[in-house]
């Protein structure tokens, strides 16, 4: 038996090459980028426009903003140890000029980020079912070893 190969957690929205890419769309009347894709009207107020493109989002950004996704009860509710809270971040994207959510990779914790960092976007695994794992994406600060 042979092993499987990774497979998306959630179809179409990411590519799985290296490096991987996240699969939007763009507008074809007004330019406007979406991710998720968008495939029945565009979302911009001033546009009429009903035709989209896929395209790869650029791979890097920027930190616009970042939280803890975990809320960590106060005491004296007894945390496991060790508690492991990860962190989420809103990165800025220059090109298409938007924003995507994601989660940091593994062994990134708040107190690591700032606004203004840069970083790409990597594939890690979510969970594995039937043998199979799912991958998703997360953002992770540019130089550091995956
Ligand atoms: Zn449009």
């Amino acid at each position: 038996m042979t092993a499987k190969s990774p497979v998306a957690a959630i179809d179409g929205w990411y590519t799985l090459d290296d490096p991987p890419h996240l699969i939007g769309s763009r507008c074809l009347t007004c330019g406007t980028y979406f991710f998720p894709r968008q495939a029945s009207f565009c979302r911009n107020p001033d546009c009429e426009g009903e035709t989209f493109e896929d395209v790869k989002l650029s791979r890097t950004g920027k930190i616009w903003s970042y939280t803890n996704a975990c809320y960590q009860p106060p005491p004296p509710f007894v945390a496991p140890v060790p508690y492991l809270p990860f962190a989420i971040a809103a990165v800025e994207l220059a090109a298409e000029r938007m924003i995507v959510l994601g989660q940091m990779s593994a062994g990134i914790e708040v107190g690591d980020l700032r606004v203004g960092m840069e970083v790409e976007l990597v594939l890690e695994r979510l969970y594995a079912a039937d043998g199979q794992e799912k991958l998703i994406w997360k953002w992770q600060p540019m130089g550091r070893a995956p």
